[in-house]
């Protein structure tokens, strides 16, 4: 049984109180539980290569997400900590304010955990 690690994730207006749950799986992959009041969702996380300054992850939806119809995203944590970019909805309609997979990243990286 792999080890689970836990975070709580930066409050926001929708989801004052989330977090996440972070199973390795190996290197730059693992499984990925974020929890919110109303919905908890499961994903599939891969690292992949990126040409940007920063760390890309692929997101892909085992359930739960708030967009039903999404089956994965890319997720891309910039080193300079401002041009983050999600390929779901929230993101594109936060106008660039850190969507739940954004912020679920950089727990990811803020722990050391990939
Ligand atoms: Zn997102």
């Amino acid at each position: 049984m792999p080890a689970t690690f836990t975070e709580l994730l930066p409050p926001t207006k929708s989801a004052p109180r989330s977090g996440l749950r972070w199973t390795p799986t190996g290197p730059g992959c693992g499984l990925l539980v974020i929890e919110r009041p109303r919905a908890v969702a499961t994903y599939a996380v891969a690292e992949f290569q990126t040409p940007w300054e920063g760390r890309a992850f692929h997101l892909v939806c085992l359930g739960g997400q708030s967009d039903a119809g999404a089956e994965s995203y890319d997720v891309f944590a910039a080193r300079n900590g401002q041009d983050h970019r999600c390929d779901c909805k929230g993101f594109s309609y936060g106008r660039g304010k850190p969507c739940k997979h954004v912020l679920a990243a950089l727990a990811l990286l803020a722990n050391e955990w990939v």
